[in-house]
């Protein structure tokens, strides 16, 4: 299977990110995506390529053009008001309560603040989205390796997979947060249905809720999106991800919601995927986008999942069996020692490969992990 990269990731470098107020070592490190590539270069079936520059406009297609000059502007803005800070993280949020009572019309007539801080706040979810100097460069270069991928699977290639980092499903129309910035998975599954004129698929089995994939097809018939995640009542993105979302308008019945309880392990996993698999067989449409996660493994220091290595196989295994072409793409994953063996597991599973450890290097595959 082909694979595609882009070190431009390496300069998206951040060091802390807060939670609930404390600082803690960053989660979403350039280590994840290394260990990765580092198991896929093992393993010997996976030719790594570059992609090749699509622009803004694929990420204006999906997102508005102020987060896209938010992100492309932030760290200088931040500069050149002596933000003397290793990073730009934002504390204050609109929060809708804000408006209450406000019309829609004085709502969406609010300005955009000027300040840094105030901006970060205005486009942003969270805390845990640290904002560094490189950020804006990795940002546009996943999007490229999104559609880099997208262009492959159009081209003939039953499936490709492109290693992204940052990651993107928490990112919305007008909104970064969650370790995301730009929807990697919407911008492709978009640039996908103009392309191809069909109906897309979207599957998400990243341990989160993809909330920003969700609103960005909410009111759109022609991409299927459908989410294995963490039930939000517990977990991030805690607003968005229940099973009564199911879409608006030409969208409605268009969004599927699987939220799973904490502890779930590989039979009830895989009878929840089976589930999503199910309800995109029954729509037309011959590309599958997948947004990879491995945070739902059982040693990821973010989930509450027990998935093994092995049930990764298996997962790509049925993924694949749906006969649809696919267009995968990363998105998180925090336990850095087994990531390697993991992605590996999942897309040697989706090509029909049989799954075999490979020796412990130390770096990048723990294959016997379970
Ligand atoms: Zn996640």
């Amino acid at each position: 299977m082909r694979v595609v990269y882009s070190p431009a990731h390496l300069a998206h470098d951040v060091v802390t990110e807060t939670v609930m107020g404390a600082v803690i070592p960053a989660n979403e490190v350039p280590e994840r995506a290394e260990r990765i590539r580092t198991a896929l270069e093992a393993d010997g079936g996976f030719p790594i390529e570059a992609p090749t520059e699509h622009g803004t406009d694929p990420i204006l297609a999906v997102h508005d053009p102020g987060l896209v000059r938010f992100i492309d502007e932030a760290w200088q803005a931040a500069r050149a008001q002596s933000l003397d800070r290793p990073n730009l993280i934002a504390d204050t949020f609109p929060n809708v309560r804000m408006f209450e009572g406000m019309s829609p019309e004085f709502q969406a007539g609010r300005p955009e603040t000027h300040g840094a801080a105030g901006r970060a706040g205005w486009w942003g979810l969270d805390t845990a989205n640290p904002l560094v100097a490189g950020t804006a460069g990795a940002a546009r270069a996943a999007v490229d390796v999104a559609l880099t991928v997208a262009d492959l699977v159009l081209g003939g290639e039953h499936a490709a997979y492109g290693l992204c980092r940052p990651p993107g499903h928490h990112a919305a129309r007008s909104m970064a947060g969650g370790y995301c910035f730009f929807n990697n998975a919407a911008i492709a599954a978009h640039a996908l249905t103009r392309a191809s004129a069909e109906r897309v698929a979207i599957l998400d089995v990243d341990y989160h809720h993809g909330n920003g994939t969700q609103q960005i097809f909410w009111r759109r018939g022609d991409v299927l999106y459908v989410s294995l995640h963490a039930d939000p009542d517990r977990q991030y993105p805690y607003f968005l991800g229940r099973a009564d979302e199911t879409g608006e308008g030409e969208g409605s019945g268009a969004n599927l919601n699987i939220p799973l309880p904490a502890g779930t392990t590989d039979d009830p996993y895989l009878a929840a995927l089976d589930r999503g698999l199910a309800a995109i067989a029954d729509t037309p449409g011959e590309v599958l986008v997948v947004s990879l996660g491995f945070d739902t493994y059982g040693h990821d220091p973010i989930g509450d999942f027990a998935l093994t290595t092995a049930v990764y196989h298996e997962c790509g295994r049925r993924t694949a069996a749906l006969g649809r072409r696919l267009v995968i793409l990363q998105e998180g994953g925090y336990h850095r020692p087994s990531l390697g063996a993991n992605a590996r597991a999942w897309l040697r599973g989706a090509e029909g490969r049989p799954y075999e450890p490979l020796p412990a290097t130390g770096f990048g595959e723990r294959g016997s992990d379970r």
